[in-house]
């Protein structure tokens, strides 16, 4: 971490590895600081209410709506006259004194929607605490003592000068910070500036960015305690010397010097074989004092790992790794996509790449999905490397913040991880690594909206590092930047050991005679289950629904059981004996009659995976059976346990949703069955077919693993629809020729850029009209400023109702997402908020429900 601190006259670096001075004033001259008649007139735009709603799952603050707030906000920079109480305690410095002082002053962003920094003025005694990237307390808003106390993050520090001198400031309002929150800053330069960059391009809060990126335990310090050390006074060594100390306090004494540094009270009584309360006593007669210092609570844990094994590298893989290392040492920043069939030993390449950083003292990250981030793949880097780091998602505050500390101190070679973990305060950082690079998990649900690739991205084109990004069905975006030359493309198109990849076969189920009764498995599919088993093989059953039958439905009228919350219909828990839905927290039993007609005709339909659970046990009594999906996978460690099992072949028939859909690697599984390929394809999101595509061919890459060789079945209603007849042929060009083809004549992604806005609100006619408003006054700021934007709505979401709220949405589309970012800017003050709507923007939007 960096440590520098503001000097009495002047900006100071300090640190062996401080950044260059040159880069801290760089930072501060980029710092749009936002200041007194600029910030007024935006304010006053604003009124009645901030420009974003908050969003339900944003840390922090919430911001109040309403005119309340607004005007708060407004009176930052239009406070009432100073009392005397006020002047006296120094709130209202005149910025003069403090410039002849050389007072220096910091912008802060805080918690809120706005991209803007805050300036403030720092105290004398604060002055060598503050410094980027440490939070401190600071007043906001209107109130008795100059408002509110909020929390922020420092972004720079300059003189006071500086900020007097920029056109409009009115230093002599300029408030005081409270306090210094942290001993060091807990984001570097670099950090700041790509959390800037993320708050830009995903239009949301620089201190929204900051507050979410840095873990919890970290900011609390988590894993440290404040522990008590005792070290000797002069007049204690002068007590010892002159004789004049007891026998226990002599040897305690003796302890505590002959120790040469700070030691523990029960240290000492260890050695001098006394209690601790003769350190205590020590202490009383000032013979020995008190030092506090912050220490780890755990200590790095090294998992002890079985030898690893040399492979050749296959010849795809050398010449893939070859374009990289080039890449690595030349010191140059550009994007592969390793596009590998699925066991093309992409990871081999991943482990390659990064051992050559790793000589160079550098540090990479690996980006996996949350669900394949299995002991297997985490045993697969540590096999390799002698100190990995793991985020996932199940660290307490306590391990996030040791590893982080222990990461941003150069203790962690690799670091691999969730989507976050893009965040990883690596001071040297060599190479960035995204795997399986089409999940959609690796943009974020809530803000910042970032997708993790993007961010990448831009932080490995700072940092003049590689980037990465393997799958063997890599997103349309990714693909067609390959094909305009923004990312280079390295292909790995045969399987390791020149395996097979498995013949796909897909069953049209529509005439089935056992699907026609009701059945989750047809016929052919049954028959092939049967004869993987009695082979000695192992069998994967895919079924992308969990519960028991997603539909509760009556016969009499057609209608469906719906949450009354949420425009979706319920799914049956038969474990439960409840109606579940599967958007928000509702349950509840299943009424006797229809709600709809009052007939008594409600009848389960359709099958989820507890279902299919019950038939494949009931059609194959002698198999040993296992579910996965996050019904059965609740408690922590289950799906460990789960996959260890399989391994080691006491499962012979896993099934379950897409939990077993990715990166594992099972050399015994023959048999992969798609049990409904149809469950994504109609859905009203123009993602839906490449999204079958991925999963149909993710799924069969989980077979034909070794000699044994493998197949695949897909059942589908479908058989002739694109996606389904090009993943069963292992035709990923195919696939993306079509599907390129279809996305230019709707101008959607990857040709054009989209931005989401989602209205939301209890009351239907009010939602509309906003959203209506917004879309209009969008409309005619493009055609004013001749913007090349589209917009495209306002209509009611897929899912019209959430929780209780309606929503309608509206799309921007561009070809240059800076457009969409310049219109949305320049309009957003205006924008009319407040009352019962809420609204969401979604740069980039994967989810289009
Ligand atoms: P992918 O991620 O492309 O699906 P993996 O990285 O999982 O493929 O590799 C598939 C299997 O092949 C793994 O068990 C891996 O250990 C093995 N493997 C990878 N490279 C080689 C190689 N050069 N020689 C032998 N086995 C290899
Ligand atoms: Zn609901």
């Amino acid at each position: 971490m960096y440590t520098y601190s503001v000097g009495a006259s002047s900006l100071k670096a300090r640190g062996a590895d401080a950044p260059p001075l040159a880069e801290i004033f760089e930072m501060v001259a980029r710092t749009a600081t936002l200041s007194t008649d600029a910030a007024d007139a935006k304010m006053d735009r604003m009124e009645p209410s901030p420009p974003h709603p908050p969003e339900a799952d944003a840390p922090g603050s919430p911001l109040e709506t309403g005119s309340s707030a607004g005007k708060e906000q407004g009176a930052l920079f239009d406070p009432p006259e100073p009392t005397a109480e006020e002047i006296a305690a120094g709130a209202a410095m005149a910025w003069e004194i403090a410039a002849a002082e050389d007072r220096v002053v910091a912008d802060v962003v805080l918690n809120k929607p706005l991209m803007d920094a805050y300036t403030y003025l720092v105290p004398e005694n604060l002055r060598d605490e503050i410094a980027p990237g440490r939070r401190v307390r600071v007043p906001f808003g209107r109130g008795p003592r100059g408002g509110r106390s909020e929390t922020g993050f420092v972004v720079a520090v300059r003189p006071v000068e500086e900020y007097a001198n920029e056109r409009g400031s009115k230093p002599e309002r300029l408030k005081t910070i409270d306090r210094v929150l942290d001993e060091a800053p807990l984001v570097d330069a670099k950090m700041l500036e790509l959390s800037r960059w993320i708050a830009e391009y995903y239009l949301c809060g620089w201190g929204q960015v900051l507050s979410s990126v840095v873990p919890a335990g970290v900011k609390r310090n988590a894993g440290t305690r404040e522990l008590v050390f005792y070290r000797p006074t002069e007049t204690g060594r002068a007590a010892l010397d002159a004789g004049s100390l007891t026998k226990k306090q002599r040897a305690a004494m003796a302890a505590i010097i002959d120790a040469g540094e700070p030691v523990r009270a029960d240290y000492v009584a260890s050695k001098a074989d006394c209690g601790v309360g003769v350190v205590t006593s020590l202490k009383h007669k000032g013979f020995a004092e008190q030092v506090r210092k912050r220490t780890d609570v755990t200590e790095f844990d090294d998992v002890a790992i079985e030898p690893w094994e040399e492979l050749v590298a296959t010849d795809e893989q050398q010449a893939a790794l070859d374009t990289i290392l080039a890449a690595l040492r030349g010191q140059e920043y550009a994007t592969f996509l390793l596009h590998g069939v699925t066991g093309s030993g992409k990871t081999e390449v991943y482990i390659r790449a990064i051992k050559e950083v790793v000589e160079y003292g550098r540090q990479a990250i690996v980006l996996v999905p949350e669900i394949a981030l299995t002991p297997q793949t985490i045993r697969r880097f540590r096999q390799r490397f002698e100190r990995v780091a793991v985020l996932h998602s199940h660290l307490s505050d306590a391990e996030r913040s040791k590893h982080w500390r222990d990461i941003a101190a150069g203790r962690v070679e690799v670091v691999v991880g969730a989507r976050s973990a893009i965040f990883a305060p690596c001071q040297h950082l060599g190479l960035v690594i995204i795997d399986e690079e089409h999940e959609s998990t690796f943009k974020q649900d809530s803000v910042p909206r970032y997708h993790a690739r993007e961010v990448a991205e831009k932080r490995c084109r700072e940092a003049g590092v590689p980037l990465i990004l393997g799958s063997a069905t890599p997103t349309l975006e990714s693909w067609h930047a390959a094909q305009e030359g923004r990312y280079r493309l390295l292909s790995l198109l045969r399987r390791v050991g020149k395996l097979p990849l498995p013949p796909v076969v897909t069953v049209d189920v529509r005439n089935d005679p056992q699907v026609r009764k009701g059945r989750a498995i047809g016929r052919q599919l049954s028959n092939a289950v049967k004869a993987a088993i009695e082979d000695g093989g192992q069998v994967i059953l895919f079924l992308n629904l969990r519960g028991f039958s997603p539909a509760v439905w009556c016969r009499a009228c057609g209608a469906s059981l719906m949450c009354p919350d949420c425009d979706v219909s319920l799914t049956w828990h038969r474990d439960k004996g409840r109606a579940v839905c599967h958007s928000c927290a509702h349950e509840q039993t299943v009424p006797r009659a229809c709600p709809g007609c009052g007939a008594h005709e409600l009848k389960y339909v359709g099958v989820g995976t507890q279902k299919l659970e019950e038939e494949v046990k009931q059609v194959f009594p002698d198999a040993t059976i296992a579910r996965m999906d996050s019904d059965s996978m609740r408690k922590p460690g289950s799906h460990d346990e789960v996959l260890t099992r399989f391994r080691h072949s006491e499962i012979d028939i896993l099934l379950g949703t897409q939990m077993i859909a990715k990166g594992l690697d099972f050399p015994n599984v023959t048999l992969v069955g798609v049990v409904d390929a149809d469950t994504q394809l109609h859905q009203p999101d123009p993602r839906a077919g490449e999204r079958t595509f991925q999963l149909i061919a993710q799924v069969a890459g989980r077979t034909g693993r070794s000699s044994r060789g493998g197949r695949v079945y897909v059942q589908s209603s479908n058989p002739a629809e694109p996606a389904i007849r090009r993943a069963a042929g292992h035709d990923y060009l195919g696939f993306v020729a079509d599907e390129l083809r279809d996305r230019w004549d709707m101008s959607y992604p990857p040709y054009r850029r989209l931005c989401r806005v989602i209205l939301r609100g209890p009351d239907e006619a009010a939602v509309k009209r906003r959203a209506n408003e917004m879309a209009n006054a969008l409309s005619a700021a493009a055609k004013s400023r001749n913007l090349p934007v589209q917009i495209l709505g306002p209509a009611p979401c897929a899912v019209a109702r959430l929780q209780k709220n309606w929503r309608f949405h509206f799309q921007l589309s561009a070809e240059n997402p800076a457009d969409v970012r310049s219109l949305w800017r320049t309009v957003e003050p205006e924008f009319p908020t407040g009352g019962d709507v809420d609204f969401v923007v979604d740069m980039d939007p994967l989810n289009m429900r």
